[in-house]
């Protein structure tokens, strides 16, 4: 897959973005490591989303059970493995391990592999690595603790910026106005229902329309908000929410993200075949 493959981060307004999944001449081992390559990730990412919320540092101390607190060895950190072999259960003292860790190392995995599968040798394939890993962190610490970190989005810009100049300059300049617009859509639902959107939503629209560009970012929120009320709805008929009860609106965002960034064009397309 030598040639550089249509441009994937293509934020232009004409542009239809092609994108193959499992298209031609793509070497095994390369995709086996990228997915390797994407897994390790989720396993810092869950670093992350354990470490920031509580406020712990990221390098000190080593990992250890949270129930027992014993030191893991590093037969215990293998990625999605040790899940696996343990049961989801703590070697020392078989206290349940969330099934969010193993969860987000194989999201990632398969999120770092489509992107790879999709854009191939070109700079879209880190920038699309970093908003995948973005979007899993900032999804799994909104589930977990209700919560998306400035520091996760921080370190996304930081990371994804250079990639995404090297990708499109123009498209950059367009991201950036994106950004803007999807942050200030945000801020103004959040005025209009009075807390019922979070700061880190607000961010991390303006995060997704940075990569993302105005027409795509506008239907990932456009399917965010479509799923996250239809599973709204569901959650509060069948008495499992509360009316008021707060629901996390980060994990629809990101699966709005992902939804637009693999597939927007595709749906985009099929949405305006039914009104032409
Ligand atoms: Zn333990």
């Amino acid at each position: 897959m030598g040639s550089f493959r249509r441009k994937a981060f293509d934020r232009s307004a004409a542009g239809y973005t092609e994108i193959k999944i499992g298209g031609g001449g793509v070497d095994t081992t390369v995709t086996l490591l990228v997915f390797i390559f994407g897994v390790s990730w989720g396993s810092f990412l869950n670093v992350f989303i354990y470490r920031i919320p509580a406020g712990l540092s990221l390098v000190l101390p080593p990992s250890r059970c949270m129930h027992c607190g014993k030191h893991l060895q590093p037969r215990d950190l293998i990625p999605i493995i040790s899940f696996v072999l343990l049961r989801g259960r703590c070697r020392y003292c078989q206290a349940r391990i969330s099934w969010y860790y193993p969860l987000v190392e194989a999201a990632t995995g398969t999120l770092f592999t489509l992107v790879w599968l999709s854009y191939g040798y070109s700079w879209a394939t880190p920038a699309g690595w970093v908003f995948a890993a973005v979007l899993v962190g900032a999804a799994a610490t909104d589930l977990m603790h209700l919560v998306i970190p400035d520091e996760i989005l921080a370190a996304g810009i930081l990371a994804g910026v250079p990639f995404l100049l090297l990708d499109s300059f123009p498209g950059t300049l367009w991201g950036l106005l994106a950004g803007l617009a999807a942050g200030g859509f945000m801020l103004a639902i959040a005025v209009v229902s009075r807390g019922g959107m979070g700061g880190g939503d607000i961010k991390l629209a303006a995060f997704m329309g940075l990569f993302l560009g105005p027409r795509l970012v506008g239907l990932a929120l456009f399917l965010a908000f479509l799923i996250g009320g239809m599973v709204s709805i569901a959650l509060i008929l069948s008495g499992k929410k509360g009316r008021k009860e707060l629901i996390p609106f980060g994990p629809y965002l990101a699966l709005g993200g992902i939804l637009a960034l693999f597939r927007g064009d595709h749906i985009i397309n099929w949405y305006l075949g039914f009104w032409t």
